[in-house]
């Protein structure tokens, strides 16, 4: 019903102006039927179409074209906007009101928004002159351009105004500033300069001053929102329009008056179209811009996120290329491999000097980076790396090959590098510790094979008395003791090394006393006090245990073992134990060795694993102490000295 009051309205208007119906000079009234049309999108029968069709009638028939030209020009006017809103809704289906959801903000729809716009209604215009001229007899070709101007004019100004607005007051909010890039200062300012050129270009008819109106048009274009230039386009077309028809202003002073309306018409669409284009080009800039800020912003963010997950991973990791440029490195990376200076460079990574894993030195092609540029995937390549001034440390190196930098045309690798130092000394001690395991459980169990075979020998023979039978068999025993001794201590080992610490305060002195008791030797065991200490008390008791059972077994024989445990405050936080015998004594070379799995000094005369040292050392360290052996001072015999943590100073730590 807006629509038909609105439609009936400006034609109405249109009466006032000379030359009705076909000849009318200003139609609006053909845009508002092609935004009615878009809007409402009734069917050809739908009752918006019916309505529109009335109303056009009753607007042609009452400006006073007879009832054959009104209801010829009536349905051209239906028929030029339905084809109108075809089109637009099948070149531009982006845009609101035409299928999509976006405002007029493209210059690039601008080319096929106003062919729509004007194939349909040119095509309408041929068909009322030829129609016109076929009812009413003679040319009508000036008033068939004529009326294509008008209703051209109408459309562009009417149906941009109406599309911009209806796409801004359904979109969400937050919406785009109706100002635009410009303050309300400036909105005053620009209206002041519109009106004032267009009084001066419509008073000072003779100056040719008509071009100075584009400046408005630019303006409002430039600075402010496209809806807001299209609604300044649509006034000062109007404004333009309705000048002309009461004769004011440099259109109707052209002597031919309807070329002068003329004129007028296609002026209102240049400036209209003009704004349009403005305006597009920098909503597209605007657009554009803030695409690539906001490119800009992800690109830094996902940056950020890839350097804090670089950055956090612990193995080291880089990327380079073929000419040794270091593209990505991490902080891992820099530990690994650099000098401790700070971050790698290129010359630093390439000085490295690096051994196959059996000792060879690696040349710069077998090196795992080099394989990695020359496409090949490396796994784990076990590497020794020899960087002067720091200890040789054993890595493992993945290279991936990562896709060419076309760009500068160079091959790329991502290198992951692991410090498996550990790892590698632990796998060898294994080894080894396996193999002596072997060794050492075999060499009973044989013993235990051949004394049982001769036992069966004998047995066979039938010869076999009692006292040789409890030989062997004794023999037998004490095989199957040491097998015995063997694995309760490689199973004390490898527990040593694995339990998790329980630690609380532990008193030594009452420690010696109880495993002198249980070892019956009170009588040779004295313990001065010792401040106490905080560590694991079963560890600690196996330690403990172990440096009396030693002191207490190498001794010489026939001499009387004598032990003493002193221990004493040592710097702030420490104990240091002393154990002191009275026995054979090491020999000097063999005081660190006595402390490697299965090393023993003296392992002719005294029945023995090799692991009880090896096991108190695992446990002092893993209490963060350490442990010596030397000489005992006083006399024969040996001292092993040990730290340990001071309860109270520990405790004093915790408190803090
Ligand atoms: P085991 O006693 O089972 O042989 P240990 O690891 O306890 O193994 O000791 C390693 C070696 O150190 C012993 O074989 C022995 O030669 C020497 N040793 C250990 N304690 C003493 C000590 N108190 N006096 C002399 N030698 C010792």
């Amino acid at each position: 019903m807006g629509f038909a009051v609105a439609y009936l309205a400006f034609a109405l208007l249109s009466r006032e102006a000379p030359g009705a119906g076909f000849d009318s000079v200003v139609r609006p009234a053909g845009g508002i039927a092609i935004l009615w049309l878009l809007l409402r999108q009734p069917g050809l029968a739908g009752l918006d179409t019916a309505l529109l069709t009335t109303v056009a009638y009753v607007a042609n028939s009452v400006t006073g074209a007879d009832p054959g030209v009104a209801a010829l020009i009536t349905a051209t006017n239906v028929g030029q906007s339905v084809l109108a809103v075809v089109l637009l809704r099948r070149w531009c289906p982006s845009l609101w009101g035409c299928g999509g959801t976006r405002p007029l903000d493209r210059p690039r729809v601008l080319a096929p928004y106003c062919a729509a716009l004007v194939v349909a209604l040119g095509l309408g215009a041929l068909v009322a002159a030829v129609g016109v001229a076929a009812i009413e007899g003679g040319e009508q070709t000036a008033e068939g351009i004529l009326w294509f101007g008008r209703n051209l004019c109408s459309a562009l100004v009417m149906v941009t105004a109406g599309l911009l607005l209806g796409q801004r007051l359904t979109s969400p909010r937050p919406r785009r500033r109706l100002l635009g890039e410009a303050g309300p200062v400036e909105l005053v300012a620009a209206t002041a300069f519109t009106v004032v050129m267009y009084g001066l270009a419509f008073v000072l008819v003779d100056e040719p001053l008509a071009f100075v109106l584009l400046a408005a048009t630019v303006w409002f274009a430039l600075r402010f929102s496209t809806l807001l230039s299209s609604l300044h386009s649509l006034l000062v077309g109007f404004a333009t329009l309705g000048l002309t028809v009461n004769g004011i202003g440099p259109f109707a002073a052209v002597e031919r008056t309807d070329l002068g309306y003329l004129v007028a018409q296609f002026f209102v669409a240049a400036i209209s179209v003009t704004g349009m284009i403005l305006a597009t080009g920098r909503d597209e800039r605007q657009a554009l811009s803030a695409e690539l800020r906001r490119s800009q912003e992800e690109a830094l963010y996902e940056a950020s996120v890839r350097d804090a997950v670089i950055g956090s991973i612990t193995e080291g990791l880089i990327v380079v290329d073929q000419t040794g440029e270091l593209l990505i490195q991490n902080g891992a990376a820099s530990a690994l491999l650099g000098d401790g200076t700070g971050p790698l460079t290129s010359d630093s990574r390439f000085a490295l000097s690096s051994w196959s894993i059996d000792g060879a030195e690696l040349d710069d092609s077998q090196r795992p980076t080099a394989r990695a540029l020359r496409g090949e995937t490396v796994h784990g390549a076990e590497v020794v790396l020899r960087i002067d001034g720091q200890p040789e440390r054993v890595l493992s190196i993945s290279g991936i090959p990562l896709p060419r930098d076309e760009i500068r045309n160079r091959s790329r690798a991502l290198m992951i590098f692991r410090d498996v130092t550990e790892e590698h000394a632990h796998r060898q001690e294994l080894a080894s510790f396996a193999g002596v395991v072997a060794h050492d459980l075999r060499n009973p169990l044989a013993a235990i094979d051949g004394w049982t075979e001769m036992i069966a020998d004998e047995l066979d023979g039938g010869d076999l008395d009692p006292q040789t039978a409890r030989e062997f068999v004794a023999r037998v025993r004490s095989s199957s003791g040491r097998m015995r001794e063997l694995i309760r201590d490689l199973l004390a080992h490898a527990t040593s090394g694995s339990r998790d610490l329980d630690l609380c305060p532990v008193d030594i002195g009452a420690l010696v006393a109880e495993i002198a008791a249980a070892r019956h030797a009170e009588d040779r065991v004295v313990c001065e006090p010792v401040p106490p200490v905080l560590a694991d008390p079963v560890l600690i008791r196996q330690a403990v245990d172990n440096l009396i059972g030693n002191a207490l077994k190498y001794v010489a024989p026939g001499v009387e073992p004598e032990i003493s445990v002193r221990g004493r405050r040592s710097g702030s936080r420490l104990v240091t134990v002393q154990v002191v015998d009275n026995g054979i004594g090491i020999p000097v070379a063999e005081r660190e060795r006595v402390f490697e799995e299965f090393h023993r000094a003296h392992y002719r005369d005294y029945e023995g694993s090799g692991l009880g040292l090896s096991i108190v050392r695992r446990i002092i360290t893993r209490h963060d102490g350490t442990i010596v052996a030397r000489a005992n001072p006083t006399g024969r015999g040996s001292l092993f000295e040990f730290t340990l943590p001071a309860y109270d100073a520990a405790a004093a730590q915790l408190g803090a």
